[in-house]
């Protein structure tokens, strides 16, 4: 018996379907409804009120990346927004994205992509070194890579 084709059939080897089918994966248990509820838009095209963010970001790959506004049902993290570096995608919880994102998460999570960009083997290294050796605990949130994103995050909030 065939099955029926899915609607989106990606080339697995064109970086531009990265995001889809991570997304695909990650709300995979909310099924098919859950991901055609998702927006998704090239960073180059969000709203005037976050450009800004991405200005001071201050490189070009900036633009070719993916923002997944995600509805707040299938959210289910505290913070507002994450990144899936590896994937080229920040994605932000709807409600979160319609306001105007006074901490510049928007640059946090977008800054974790370009650096994954840089060097994923670096990024994966860095992500498992503490930022600061006297504090002990988890290296989430401190790790090179956070350390990394609140700093561009801090330089855009101040820019
Ligand atoms: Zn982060």
């Amino acid at each position: 018996m065939n099955e029926r084709a899915p609607g989106v059939q990606p080339d697995e080897s064109d970086e531009s379907s990265l995001p889809i089918e991570f997304l695909k994966k990650y709300f995979l248990e909310q099924g098919n409804e859950g991901i055609e509820q998702i927006s998704l838009l090239n960073a180059s095209e969000v709203p005037l009120r976050f450009q800004n963010q991405l200005r001071v970001l201050n490189d070009e790959r900036v633009y070719a990346l993916t923002v997944a506004v995600v509805p707040d049902v299938l959210w289910e993290k505290n913070q507002p927004s994450e990144s899936s570096a590896e994937n080229n995608v920040v994605l932000v919880k709807q409600e979160y994205w319609k306001g105007n994102d006074e901490i510049n998460w928007l640059s946090h999570e977008l800054a974790h992509c370009l650096r994954y960009l840089n060097d994923p083997k670096v990024y994966q290294q860095d992500s498992e070194e503490p930022a600061f050796v006297d504090i002990q605990g988890d290296t989430y949130p401190n790790n090179k890579v956070e350390e990394y994103a609140f700093s561009r995050q801090f330089e855009s909030l101040i820019a």
